[in-house]
């Protein structure tokens, strides 16, 4: 960057976060809608702890992990004294048998994608002794596709009913991620009528995680409230170990 040598880690995270937020700004402003009405969840899969504790210097209040192995020992080592306040979202997919032990650490799901996740999800919460934020995941794959994640949007309504009548989990809205190979813009406006109609039956969960390093543009133009961003502000992921 400079004379004064190689950038350090935490001018590296500043910079790639300054741009993201940024992008977030003028996104939100080009679709006419308050900046602060977009919540960046800064993905730190693959990424240590140290970069959690920097980003929560910076200000940024949410991180999303994938992978529960990983995100429970993250956790731990962030609450750690002096321990970084943040609210971690889980992302990825969710076994029913490693569910309640999420809970144990997830201020937010964000990938519900059927009902068998409930109940250990619920048992998690309450056995922590505080309700748990869910997102439903809804799929913008063509049904059938290989490696689809997520619910098929014709199952959603069940789905909703069943996380809104479940005990310690508050039911907060949705959350997509765009099909490899789609124009995003094309998958976020089905996902944009999807929600419509899931907000008509549930008012309140009004949330829409949608838009990460590549697409969040076009997810802020169609609504989201939560975008998912990971190497946009952290750099490139490091290999898996
Ligand atoms: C990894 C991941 C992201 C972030 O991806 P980037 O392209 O690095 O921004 C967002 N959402 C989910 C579900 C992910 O697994």
């Amino acid at each position: 960057m400079s004379e004064d040598g190689p950038m350090s880690r935490e001018q590296e995270i500043a910079e790639g976060l300054a741009r993201v937020q940024g992008r977030i700004q003028a996104a939100a402003t080009a679709a006419g809608r308050d900046p602060a009405d977009v919540t960046l969840v800064v993905v730190t899969k693959f990424f240590p702890a140290a970069d959690v504790r920097l980003l929560a210097s910076l200000g940024v209040t949410d991180v999303g992990e994938n992978r529960h192995q990983e995100a429970v020992a993250k956790a731990a080592q962030v609450a750690e004294e002096p321990a970084a306040d943040v609210r971690w979202h889980f992302i990825g997919g969710l076994q029913s048998n490693k569910a309640a032990a999420v809970a144990g650490y997830a201020d937010v799901v964000s990938s519900i994608d059927r009902s068998k996740l409930l109940a250990p999800l619920a048992r998690g919460a309450a056995q922590r002794g505080r309700d748990l934020d869910v997102l439903l995941q809804v799929s913008l794959d063509p049904p059938g596709a290989a490696g689809r994640s997520g619910c098929d949007p014709a199952e959603l309504a069940a789905l909703a009913d069943a996380a809104e009548a479940t005990e310690h989990l508050r039911l907060r809205g949705l959350m997509a991620v765009a099909p490899l190979g789609e124009d995003p813009a094309a998958a976020f406006d089905r996902l944009a009528a999807i929600h419509d109609g899931f907000r008509a039956a549930h008012p309140e969960a009004d949330w829409l995680s949608a838009g990460m390093s590549g697409d969040l543009e076009a997810a802020i133009e169609r609504g989201a409230t939560h975008v998912r961003v990971g190497h946009a502000v952290l750099g490139p992921r490091p290999q898996i170990k």
